[in-house]
């Protein structure tokens, strides 16, 4: 059995920043840099208060295999090394540079040199790149396969399918050398794959201007229904190849590997110049903001201080999100820093941010009939309420993957995807009291 169908809805689009080419921020007074930005082990500082540092320099090393180095992003003084609280509750160190002003390069920036498999992945590494479309899975872990006869598809991920977000539409538009230098690259190292680049209809401009690169380099270009959720990794990979992730498998179960097109771009950039990733290109959007656009942005800058490059609010935010309205996950406040995997920065005023009023379940099995992945969200929020981790076992709720169709869906309009996701944190509770016992 298919473990999803194709299910999806019709989001409003808002991006009205798409023809926005990004503005360059200037270093801000101080960035704070954490350690963690990546699915894995946090990073080891290898700076202390006091230290002297340039942009691009080492400051943490990668903390293991699933782990990702961070660089200075800006030119200054390590200030502190203190813990910040980010967006989904999580304490992490983080590393503050105070800017001196000059944003100095670091003088060891060299291209790498790479003569074999294990030196691209090592330079993958040493990139600090992590998925950049999504939760920071570490790129090189991704692109490191013992049996390179195991990948017959790369899929370049340029659905961009969520509201607001534009940063990698700019991306298409504004890069496309470096974009389509970095698939051959690639292609140079795993071999002669099918390349296929997944974009969405409502993207005319980058279709365009994509087609005669991807003639020349034997790219396929497979151009999408407008539909959400078209970016989800397992819904790209079944609309572009007909191939299934099994439940609970990675895309590479399926024959493929999933990249985001900003992620080969960074890529790119450090294979070609050995300039690691310290800066994104972000949409900031949202009612809230003034002057929304889409900007590049050293890794570290407050929220606070990236959104009065925008000309400031322009009412009082009542939700900051990192990433869009559908699966963006809300900041405690403006001080939150942006990180390697921040695609967006959305500021939304009370009007827009004020949850619509809760009623009953009306069983109009709306939330199933939308749901990507077959689940029952009505069945696992009874579950929840009932603490059931056995049931939402059996209704398979680690398998949804937080798009939010359900809750968008819903007439009743019940937090479905916020209880899914509490609920997955009860189930993996309950199974790791199991496997202890
Ligand atoms: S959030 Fe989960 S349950 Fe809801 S539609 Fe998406 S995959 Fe299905
Ligand atoms: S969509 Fe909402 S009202 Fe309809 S069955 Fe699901 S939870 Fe109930």
């Amino acid at each position: 059995m298919a473990i999803f169908n194709l299910h999806s809805i019709k989001i409003a689009h808002n991006k009205s920043t798409a023809g926005c080419i990004p503005k360059r921020m200037p270093a801000p007074e101080s960035v704070v840099i954490p350690v963690s930005m990546h699915i894995g082990a946090p990073a080891v500082p290898v700076v202390k208060a006091g230290d002297t540092v340039k942009t691009g320099q080492l400051i943490a090393s990668s903390g293991g295999y699933v782990s990702s180095p961070v660089y200075a992003s800006i030119s200054g003084k390590v200030k502190k090394i203190d813990d910040i609280l980010l967006a989904g509750g999580n304490t992490v160190p983080a590393i503050v540079i105070e800017s001196d002003g000059s944003n100095d390069i670091y003088s060891e920036i060299k291209a790498p040199v790479i003569n074999s498999f294990e030196d691209f992945i090592k330079a993958v590494a040493d990139s600090g790149v992590v998925g950049m479309g999504g939760a920071g899975f570490p790129t090189h872990v991704k692109l490191n396969v013992k049996d390179l006869s195991k990948i017959e598809f790369v899929i370049i991920n340029c659905a961009e399918c969520e509201a607001y977000i534009t940063s990698d539409t700019r991306t298409m538009l504004d890069m496309t050398d470096e974009f389509f230098d970095g698939l051959s690259i690639i292609k140079q190292h795993i071999g002669d794959k099918r390349f296929i680049i997944g974009i969405e209809d409502n993207k005319k401009e980058c279709i365009e201007k994509l087609k005669p690169y991807c003639a020349s380099s034997g790219v396929e270009l497979k151009v999408l229904p407008s539909t959400y959720p078209t970016g989800g990794e397992k819904v790209l990979v079944y609309k572009t190849t007909g191939r299934v992730i099994p439940e609970g498998k990675l895309p590479l179960d399926a024959g493929a590997v999933v990249l985001n097109c900003t992620t080969v771009v960074a890529l790119q950039k450090y294979i070609r110049t050995g300039m690691p990733i310290v800066e994104k290109t972000v949409t900031v959007a949202g009612s809230a903001v003034k002057e929304p656009q889409n900007v590049i942005v050293p890794i570290g800058t407050r929220v606070k201080d990236l959104i009065e490059f925008c000309g400031g609010y322009k009412e009082e935010p009542k939700k900051i999100l990192y990433g869009g309205p559908m699966m963006g996950i809300s900041m405690p406040d403006d001080s939150c820093p942006v990180l390697k995997n921040t695609n967006a920065i959305l500021a939304f005023n009370a009007k827009d941010a004020t949850p619509s009023k809760q009623t009953e379940c009306i069983n109009c099995g709306r939330c199933v009939s939308h749901c990507p992945m077959n689940l029952m969200p009505a069945y696992i929020a009874t579950a929840y309420a009932a603490k059931d981790a056995k049931r939402l076992e059996q209704l398979k709720v680690n398998i949804c993957m937080e798009c939010g169709c359900c809750s968008y869906v819903c007439p009743a309009k019940r937090p479905l995807v916020q209880t899914n996701k509490l609920s997955k944190a009860l189930l993996k509770n309950y199974q790791m009291g199991a496997a202890k016992k």
